[in-house]
């Protein structure tokens, strides 16, 4: 009797550890499940059983190389197992995601909110958002395992209290955590903005297959979402990674954090599109900015180079502190291309040290407007302990 207990409890640690590792890393092959630390034979056996038991699915891979003459064969979680909801919550609009176990997007959708809405209200247009992308994609909430909120502040790690550097006013010092959990009436997580989107770009985009990334958000402010040894680190107060406020000029202006001569304020989206208004016009906007930037104008080129240099400097230090294996650029400026980038990996290479070695390449990250609200819903889709499946991991 004991030792039947004992096996029951086995196999269900192991189905586990294999669910597990399909919630992280989506479609794999058995082999990709045998880092879950698991022996060949014990795969095989909770592939079949949960495969048996409809939780996991056979999966098609397009285009993957043939291994002995046959494609190799994929193992993901059904996805209609279970859904996941990422929301990020920017200046004047929230956006929405629905991501289901298997990885997949569901949906996208966004709904305006008034630029200075407290944040109960806000929550309320994201629970009713919520609501309605369900209804349309026909994916009941009882499949809903949690909600992602992604705010642009850091987050303390201990409390889910909101950070002063937030550059949303009414959510600093908010316990958002709790909030969140009474407004949705679900399960919730509330991390950095930056942070998320590096798990998004980890997760579906230019990050995928690496350990150790550097994701640059560019939008209101420049933070760096940082995953390290394939985890996210948002640091004690949440404001790992908050580069925006590193120091690039003493004597330069005063920051919305206080302090002086910040990187955002020479060279974030907002101050890129401040120095260009009097040459172009007062209501310029970043996208227009970036639009012009590409057709050559070389007012905007100027400014752009510019901030690419400051951007570079400012992550040559990061490169030497934590030497990722690639640095994802992501936000508004990505789009500025060479114009940014160039000037940017130049002034990088003159500040960082080499010891010999190559550094750390800088890409462009793949995910556009979905990137926070899709990395929000992977917090939840990798967080099995606070987030289980409806039907329990055992299956
Ligand atoms: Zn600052």
């Amino acid at each position: 009797m004991r030792d039947a207990r004992v096996g029951s409890a086995q196999r269900d640690g192991n189905r586990r550890r294999v669910v597990n590792a399909l919630r992280v890393a989506g479609p794999s092959t058995r082999a990709d499940l045998l880092k879950a630390g698991l022996s060949r034979s014990t795969v095989a056996n909770v592939v079949d059983d949960l495969i048996s038991a409809g939780l996991v699915v056979r999966v098609q891979a397009a285009l993957e190389p043939r291994v002995n003459g046959r494609p190799p064969e994929y193992v993901g979680l059904d996805g209609g197992a279970a859904t996941a909801a990422g929301v990020e919550i920017a200046n004047g609009c929230v956006r929405l995601a629905l991501c289901n176990v298997a990885q997949e997007l569901i949906a996208f959708d966004a709904a305006d909110v008034p630029e200075d809405s407290d944040p109960e209200n806000t929550l309320r247009v994201v629970r009713d958002l919520i609501k309605s992308l369900s209804d349309r994609t026909g994916v009941p909430l009882e499949r809903l395992i949690g909600v992602g909120v992604a705010v642009p502040g850091p987050v303390q790690r201990r409390t889910g209290i909101i950070g002063r550097a937030c550059t949303l006013a009414p959510w600093i010092g908010v316990r958002s955590c709790e909030l969140a959990e009474e407004v949705l009436g679900s399960p919730a997580l509330v991390a950095n903005d930056a942070n998320l989107a590096a798990l998004a770009e980890t997760t579906w985009g230019a990050g995928r297959g690496y350990d150790d990334v550097a994701y640059v958000y560019t939008a209101y402010g420049i933070g760096v979402g940082l995953v390290l040894g394939g985890q996210l680190y948002s640091g004690a107060a949440g404001t790992a990674g908050e580069i925006g406020h590193t120091t690039v000029d003493e004597h330069g202006e005063i920051c919305a954090c206080g302090g002086r001569g910040c990187l955002n304020t020479v060279a974030d989206p907002n101050a890129v599109t401040r120095q260009l208004q009097q040459v172009l016009s007062p209501g310029i906007t970043i996208r227009e900015v970036i639009e012009l930037t590409r057709e050559g104008d070389p007012r905007c080129r100027r400014v752009m180079a510019d901030a690419g240099r400051q951007i570079g400097a400012a992550l040559a230090s990061l490169y030497n502190l934590l030497d990722p294996e690639v640095i994802i650029i992501g936000g508004y400026l990505k789009e500025a291309g060479p114009a940014l980038l160039d000037p940017l990996r130049e002034s990088m290479a003159r500040c960082a040290i080499h010891a010999g070695e190559a550094i750390s390449p800088v890409i462009t990250g793949r995910l556009d407007d979905e990137v926070v609200a899709m990395g929000a819903a992977a917090g939840v889709l990798r967080d099995p302990l606070r987030f289980p499946l409806p039907m329990g991991d055992g299956a």
